[in-house]
């Protein structure tokens, strides 16, 4: 028997009841994230699933029952994004795809890190909020959404809430979410002029990162009046480099104010070595990640992809 159950697309009933005597019940297909609030309340034990390209996994490579499950595809009220003026909100239930052009105009970083997330078919299903549920500490679009000052809206039941993005994670696979309670939405801003993010892999295409660093960093008058960062790869979790940061903020806008504020990276982060990766060039990486966001934000060249006439 398939471990999804009967045939997922048709017509299953919102509540289990109309399982085989002994199986496991019928997936839940909720249309509204009103119904999915209710039916996640009645079963927190559930699996939510939205694009199943990390859930899918679980069953194909590590053979494990769902039971119960929540498919996520038919809340359309998850899938909008609201224009606010000088924010976006985007619901969980967006597509990478969906996002990819958008965030390619306001962010072409951004927009260049989505281009190289997995694949045409991983990008169509994956969404945003299963990337940043699923708590991965290389998951691409947590370290630039961090630097940007996302907030993510979170709801259990009728309760909702809005936390920063980077309180969402707490250490290694465990997330600031309670039983029953699923991601709504994010909501970050339109315009950071500061902002840039890389993402480091082994492959340009269909590769996760070994490293993702992310800046954004205000600068007035010759200073350095207010920083965020966000990097993957280089902990348990994505994080802000607290140290880097404090290095800084109200230093002058210098090559030399990013040598001293990279070396401080030491401090923020001890990362492993892993299939992916050394600790020795995630950390060298990361490094030179800083050097490279001064020299493009003074506006060199700095993508060794591009061919200049
Ligand atoms: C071939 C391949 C390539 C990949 N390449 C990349 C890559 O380049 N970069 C990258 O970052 N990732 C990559 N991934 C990982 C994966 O695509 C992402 O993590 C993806 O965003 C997960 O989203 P999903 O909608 O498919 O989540 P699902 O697999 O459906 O769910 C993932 C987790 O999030 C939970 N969840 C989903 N939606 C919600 C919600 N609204 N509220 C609460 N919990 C929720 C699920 O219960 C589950 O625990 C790749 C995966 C594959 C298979």
């Amino acid at each position: 028997r398939a471990p999804f159950g009967p045939p997922l697309f048709l017509s299953a009933p919102l509540i289990p009841g109309g399982g085989r005597a002994g199986g496991p019940p019928p997936p839940l297909l909720p249309r509204s994230s009103d119904e999915l609030a209710a039916a996640y309340a009645a079963a927190p034990e559930a699996t939510l699933i939205a694009g199943a390209t990390d859930v899918g996994l679980w069953v194909t490579k590590q053979l494990r029952a769902l039971d119960p499950v929540i498919f996520l595809h038919r809340v359309r009220d998850l899938q909008q994004i609201e224009d606010r003026g000088d924010s976006l909100k985007i619901g969980a239930g967006v597509s990478i795809a969906r996002l990819w052009p958008l965030m390619a105009e306001l962010y072409p970083s951004l927009g260049e890190l989505f281009r190289r997330y997995g694949s045409v078919q991983v990008r169509e299903a994956a969404t945003l909020g299963g990337n940043i549920a699923n708590g991965s500490p290389i998951g691409d679009s947590p370290p630039p959404l961090i630097a940007l000052g996302a907030r993510l809206h979170l709801r259990r039941g009728e309760a909702r809430r809005d936390i920063a993005l980077e309180e969402f994670f707490l250490d290694y696979g465990k997330q600031d979410r309670a039983p029953g309670e699923f991601v709504e939405a994010v909501t970050l801003p339109k315009h950071q002029p500061g902002f840039r993010c890389y993402k480091i892999s082994k492959r340009f295409d269909q590769d996760i990162s070994a490293l993702c660093a992310a800046f954004n960093l205000s600068i007035e008058a010759g200073r350095i009046t207010a920083v965020r960062t966000g990097f993957g790869g280089l902990a348990g979790i994505p994080k802000r480099a607290r140290a880097f940061e404090a290095v800084l903020t109200g230093a002058p806008w210098s090559e030399d104010s990013l040598r001293a504020a990279a070396a401080a990276l030491e401090q923020d982060f001890t990362p492993l070595t892993d299939m992916r990766a050394s600790a020795r060039y995630r950390m060298e990486a990361a490094k030179n990640l800083a050097l490279r966001y001064f020299h493009e934000i003074e506006g060199r060249e700095t993508s060794v992809l591009k061919v200049l006439p």
